[in-house]
């Protein structure tokens, strides 16, 4: 049964698109089962698959309402080992098509369990808000991969994130585990990208992953092109950093070993 990360932030903009759409594809060259379900009603994870919006019957919006069974919905991408369950503007309305439904926040979960079985890995692209939706997101988690862009004040915007992640682990989802911090963005020559760094590390230890992402603009236009950078260029340092993650993720083992680990210590420990 798949192991089911979410690429989840409050901020916009700090890359959790390239980050479900480029680990994505690592994993599936790794020849992983992996499913990327797109979960931001502006698809943009679904058009940096190459998938046309305007030609889909279905996407995971008539899933959650419960108009649609999951394996109609997935897929193919150009990657053999992965498939997309897409999204498109349509999933706005769910938020409010869905408020006066039992068990709201566990529609995305229920169609996941349609579908986790056939896959090793299922990376979750969400929209930056702690609403509905990102509710279902996080209901649907084993746990959580956190871009961080190395700007200023990122940290101030991380630590409130743990703060809502704590929240939700007392209220919603005791289980909820993270995964690790990615930095993102990371600039070699610049200060502030080497601040950030080690403050992200001096406060969160081992739940920042060692790998890094470096500001790259093959990895910016790569959504353009309709298809992750490994396709493009793989021996770029981003299509490395991104396998580099991968491989942290796959070693990071079981979901038990995971759940009794340093990590899920870890984050406790910094939140409080
Ligand atoms: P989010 O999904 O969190 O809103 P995106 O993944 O869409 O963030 O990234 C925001 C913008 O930054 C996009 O234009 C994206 O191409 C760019 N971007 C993200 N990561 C990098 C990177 N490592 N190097 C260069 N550009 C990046
Ligand atoms: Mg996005």
């Amino acid at each position: 049964m798949a192991r089911v990360i979410c690429v989840a932030s409050q901020k916009g903009g700090v890359g959790k698109t390239t980050t479900a759409v480029n680990l994505s594809a690592a994993l599936a060259a790794t020849e992983r089962k992996t499913l990327l379900v797109d979960f931001d009603p502006q698809g943009h994870a679904t058009t940096a698959l190459g998938v046309d919006k305007g030609k889909l019957n279905k996407t995971v919006f008539h899933g959650i309402m419960g108009q649609a069974l999951g394996p109609e919905i997935v897929m193919d991408s150009e990657l053999e080992f992965l498939k997309v369950l897409p999204a498109r503007t349509e999933l706005f309305s769910a938020e409010v098509a869905l408020m006066s439904r039992p068990g709201k926040e566990k529609k995305l979960r229920n169609l996941l369990d349609q579908l986790r079985d056939g896959y090793e890995y299922v990376i979750m692209d969400t929209a930056p808000s702690l609403g509905l939706l990102a509710m279902n997101s996080f209901v649907a988690a084993d746990d959580l991969v956190i871009p961080l862009q190395c700007e200023f004040l990122a940290l101030e915007g991380l630590y409130s994130m743990m703060k809502s992640i704590q929240v939700i682990r007392e209220r919603i989802h005791h289980g909820l585990k993270i995964a690790g911090i990615l930095l993102n963005m990371f600039e070699p020559g610049d200060e502030t990208s080497r601040k950030i760094e080690e403050s992200a590390r001096r406060h969160f230890g081992d739940l920042v992953f060692r790998s890094v992402i470096p500001r790259d603009v093959q990895l910016k236009r790569s959504p353009e092109f309709g298809t992750p950078i490994l396709l493009r260029d793989a021996l770029s340092p981003a299509s490395r950093r991104f396998l580099a993650l991968a491989r942290e993720i796959i070693r990071q083992g079981s979901q038990d070993q995971r759940k009794f680990g340093r990590s899920g210590k870890r984050a406790e420990q910094a939140v409080t």
